[in-house]
């Protein structure tokens, strides 16, 4: 057999036999769809470590073939791909949506055993594309591959992003674009908005969609009295834990609908979001956020809305009496701003070199915020600052205070720096090197993509604390604007 052949047998394999237990779920809660073949597929990245992880060949996923495939012109089996169904409120207001321009090609299963979502995003218009193109544009997909990657490295969940392909076609916004697909890697696409979808289909279908979703990402749940008020808790808990690490990080979502909550608890849609510079709660960078109701310092107040939602979707499964039902939601709901706190104030106490919590160290952290935003100093590397002790001359009364309590500490400055060291990112993606980026990858010029991508993968060393990547936005520069479904 001729090496050409094959290779071009290990590349159709590498995407075939994908799992779809998603379609064991009732047929409303999704439609088998096609993706749209297009022009001229060209791999533009390929997430290799990650393809290792998955259990794909990275070699195989470079091929013609392969990369036919991740750009919809070709099916790895003789089955089409298909397209979820969800709902979700948008800003507050409640709609049907689903994937409308996205497809799942399968569940792989890791060599470690866990199921993943494979998911096509660009690649065609589906029934649920309401007046959508279905396609999707070179620099966002980028944007989300970058991010994505960035939190994972963060280690913060996420859903992951594998490839981007060129599609050789336009694709008309304000103006022509180059047009792309990612694939996206997720432990589940199911979402807050999927309950709300599957609980107006009626309890059968919502009974179907919970008893999945626990087999699927919570399966100890299932030895409990009540399951579903398990997973109710379960999802509540991964979201405080979630929101705790966005806050830390100084992370801005920026579109956190209902449908862009993950019932695995990982950060997904990466649209709007952004990274903050200044320690400002009221920030926000998304152009159609004009009530900042997902302002930075409004996120957490949003998880236990969107937590409200879902709660209010599971309440037929978790008692056949109404009032009993909505007490047990109410009493789990009313668990999320506890575990928030102390998931928040923990991290918070570690980033100032803390070990435990204790009053005075969580006033300290008060105050530091407070400080941070009087001065108007940069968030990330206030942190880091710190352990230099090169934090401006205002702060000094304030770190005289900080080290009387790290000298009680056992271990005193040594182990508060070696926490510092772990928790506390050099690196962040930097809004104004993420446009720069971005611009040039548009112009055809991806080096600055490709070195600021390599740099986010290593956001703890201290290697790169002199170079650009640690510095926020020079201050004359404009305030950044994020966008979405782009
Ligand atoms: P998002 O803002 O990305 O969370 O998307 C909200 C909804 O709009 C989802 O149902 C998406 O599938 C859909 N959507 C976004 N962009 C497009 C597009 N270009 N074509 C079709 N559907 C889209
Ligand atoms: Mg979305």
């Amino acid at each position: 057999m001729s090496s050409s052949k094959s290779s071009t047998n290990a590349s159709w394999q590498v995407l075939q036999g994908l799992e779809f237990s998603y379609a064991e779920l009732p047929a409303a809660m999704y439609s088998w769809v096609a993706p749209q073949p297009v022009r001229a597929p060209q791999l533009c990245l390929l997430n290799k470590p990650l393809a290792i992880d998955l259990g794909f060949d990275p070699e195989a996923l470079s091929t013609p073939l392969a990369v036919r495939i991740l750009a919809g012109c070709d099916m790895p089996d003789a089955r089409l791909p298909l397209a979820q169904a969800y709902a979700g409120y948008q800003f507050g207001h409640f709609a049907i949506l689903g994937d409308g321009r996205s497809q799942l090609l399968g569940e792989k299963i890791t060599p470690d055993g866990r199921r993943v979502d494979i998911q096509l995003k660009g690649s065609g218009a589906t029934p649920y594309a309401r007046r959508g193109d279905g396609r999707a544009v070179l620099a966002p997909m980028l944007r989300e591959y970058l991010i994505s990657e960035a939190m994972h490295a963060l280690g913060v969940p996420t859903t992951r992003s594998l490839a981007v392909v060129t599609t050789g076609e336009p694709v008309y916004r304000d103006r022509a674009l180059p047009g792309a697909i990612l694939t996206r890697v997720a432990a589940s696409h199911i979402r807050v908005g999927t309950f709300q979808f599957a609980a107006l289909q009626g309890k059968e279908c919502l009974t179907t969609l919970a008893d999945y979703t626990i087999q699927r990402h919570y399966p100890d749940l299932k030895d409990r009295a009540n399951p579903y008020l398990g997973l109710l808790e379960r999802v509540i808990e991964r979201q405080a834990a979630l929101i705790a690490r966005w806050m830390l990080l100084g992370f801005v979502h920026g579109v956190m609908n209902t449908d862009n909550v993950s019932i695995a608890g990982e950060t997904i849609d990466y649209g709007p979001c952004a990274f903050i510079d200044a320690y400002e709660p009221a920030t926000v960078f998304s152009s159609i956020d004009r009530q900042g109701r997902y302002a930075f310092g409004n996120q957490p107040n949003i998880g236990h809305w969107n937590l409200c939602r879902f709660a209010e979707s599971l309440l037929p499964l978790l008692d056949t009496d109404e009032t009993k039902a909505i007490e047990l939601a109410q009493q789990a709901i009313n668990t999320y701003a506890t575990q928030y706190d102390s998931a928040w104030r923990q991290g918070m106490a570690n980033k100032l070199g803390f070990a435990e919590r204790t009053p005075d160290i969580d006033q300290l952290a008060d105050d530091f915020l407070q400080l941070l935003q009087t001065t108007g100093a940069d968030y990330t590397s206030s942190f880091r600052a710190l352990m230099r002790q090169a934090l401006p001359t205002e702060f000094n009364p304030w770190q005289q205070r900080r080290q009387r309590l790290i000298d009680q500490q056992p271990g005193g400055v040594p182990a508060a720096l070696a926490l510092m060291a772990k928790v506390n990112p050099v690196v962040i993606p930097r809004n104004h090197l993420v446009q720069a980026a971005l611009d040039a990858a548009e112009q055809g010029d991806t080096q600055p993509f490709n070195q600021l991508l390599s740099v986010i993968q290593t956001p703890f060393d201290p290697e790169h604390q002199d170079s650009i990547y640690a510095q926020p936005a020079p201050p004359d520069a404009a305030p950044y604007v994020t966008y979405c479904g782009t």
